[in-house]
């Protein structure tokens, strides 16, 4: 039978405030543990929480780029379990009120625009963390307790692990063009709860789902999704049924496993938290907050598309990082092909990138070194080949593309008469090639080519050569 794949995701991002979100400890990565913390942050008794502002306009500020309704006036919950992490075996949050509702991304899927809902993005804090000691035994450190988080919501729109993925870039784009979260997942910034369910190919209701806890990377997610789906449906397929249930991701292993049964909004006793008061949002507020939105990744995607002519996919691979997209358009603010710029980025720029591990904020050329290499490519200065040497070594040792050129002796022949000579230097050289060339096989040009190529040390113009070889085999 054929099955249909299911998802809904329940994404975390930690706000970059500079302080916590009751209390005025200074929000952290990689410090020594437990020197974040404070009375209210600890739960000690009768410390009184106040509530992070610029928390609260972060969290409004992500719902209106990702198309939200503002909640004008709500509250905040207790949400209340027990663990080590969590001092006050309560974690604040909100329940049903959240500060944002009902809001979309659009993701482009092959040709296809594809809306994906947000059901809420709600504001919460996180816990502290857990060190298991190799040799036994468990450490505790509190400074990310109280970190200001926001948790976004998806209706069960997803389809795949693909639409998962492409939704997740989405997100990380606009979390980080409105500069409310750095995103830095292997930091543990940005993570998420993966719900999986399949049904028959055709049915309307929903399958029963399973929740995925600790998926902290975006591979993690599609490999997650896809273990998940492939589980379920050989499950069904040998009579089983599937258990609504709390699974833990094992990425090492790549696998899930059940870590608990499904638990419902009453096994945490919400009630309203009788410390902290109303969050009013008022107009002046939601007016200033709106008006410091930036160009947001869909309508610079939408410009590059209109006014460079950009693919939309391709337009999609750039905007996806702001820092990449703003190199983009420095490139091309002189003037040169942003399709050929373009190409160069998402081609062998990312590619080096992704060898390198570095992310767009290293790139250690100037946007306008990029353009001055495309330029020396299209007036046929040097060849394609020759430029992604130049490249290599603008990563190494950034300077001048045409000081490159010079010193590396990357200059492209395109001496008609030079050319010609070393042609027929190498079409005498190879009369099987001259045979099967006549006999029809095309591939003996290719081949030719490539002969021509290494004599001139890489240097030849390859259109020119390929011309000159048709003109000599015909003439033979
Ligand atoms: P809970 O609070 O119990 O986790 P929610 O209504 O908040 O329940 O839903 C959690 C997530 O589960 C949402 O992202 C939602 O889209 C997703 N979800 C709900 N039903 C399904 C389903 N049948 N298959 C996959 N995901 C689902
Ligand atoms: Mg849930
Ligand atoms: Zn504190």
């Amino acid at each position: 039978m054929n099955y249909e794949t299911v998802v809904g995701l329940e994404i975390h991002s930690e706000l970059s405030t500079v302080t916590k979100m009751y209390c005025g400890c200074a929000t952290s990565f990689g410090s020594e543990p437990n020197i974040h913390c404070c009375p209210v942050c600890l739960a000690m008794p009768g410390a009184l929480p106040v509530l992070n502002k610029t928390a609260v306009e972060f969290a409004i500020k992500a719902g209106l780029a990702m198309n939200c309704a503002i909640t004008r006036s709500g509250k905040q919950d207790r949400k209340n379990y027990f663990y080590p992490d969590l001092p006050k075996a309560y974690q604040i949050s909100q329940l049903d009120t959240p500060l944002c509702v009902g809001g979309y991304i659009d993701i482009t899927v092959g040709d296809e625009v594809k809306r994906i809902r947000i059901n809420r993005i709600h504001i919460e804090e996180d816990a502290g963390k857990l060190l298991h000691e190799a040799g036994g035994g468990t450490l505790v450190d509190f400074n990310r307790g109280g970190t200001p988080l926001i948790e976004i919501v998806t209706e069960p729109d997803i389809r795949s692990s693909e639409e998962a993925r492409l939704f997740l870039e989405s997100v990380k784009a606009i979390l980080e063009y409105i500069e409310v979260s750095d995103c830095k997942m292997e930091q543990g910034s940005l993570r998420c709860d993966v719900n999986v369910s399949v049904r028959p190919a055709g049915q309307t209701e929903f399958g029963t789902r399973t929740e995925m806890k600790n998926v902290n990377s975006f591979r993690s997610a599609v490999r997650a999704i896809d273990f998940e789906s492939k589980r379920q449906i050989e499950e069904l397929e040998y009579g089983g049924t599937i258990v609504q249930e709390t699974r833990k991701w094992n990425d090492d292993k790549g696998e899930s496993y059940p870590m608990r049964g499904k638990e419902e909004a009453q096994d945490y006793r919400y009630f309203p938290d009788p410390d902290l008061v109303q969050i009013v949002v008022d107009d002046e507020m939601l007016e200033r907050i709106k008006s410091s939105l930036p160009e947001l990744p869909d309508a610079r995607k939408a410009r590059y598309v209109g006014d460079y002519g950009l693919t939309r996919y391709d337009a999609e691979q750039i905007t996806n990082s702001r820092c990449l997209a703003d190199f983009f358009e420095k490139a091309v603010s002189g003037g040169v092909s942003p399709k050929a710029v373009g190409n160069w980025i998402i081609g062998d720029i990312s590619k080096i990138l992704n060898e390198k591990s570095m992310e767009a904020g290293d790139i250690p050329f100037l946007p306008e070194q990029l353009a001055k290499l495309v330029t020396l490519i299209e007036e046929g200065v040097i060849s394609n080949t020759a430029g992604k040497k130049v490249l290599d070594e603008l990563f190494e040792n950034p300077r001048d593309p045409e000081l490159i050129v010079k010193e590396k002796g990357l200059v492209q022949i395109s001496d008609e008469g030079a050319l010609k000579a070393v042609v027929v230097q190498i079409i005498d050289a190879n009369p099987q090639s001259v045979a099967d060339y006549k006999a029809g096989k095309e591939k003996a040009v290719t081949f030719l080519v490539g002969q021509t190529m290494r004599a001139t040390k890489g240097q030849g113009n390859p259109q020119m050569l390929n011309k000159l070889i048709k003109e000599e085999l015909d003439s033979r």
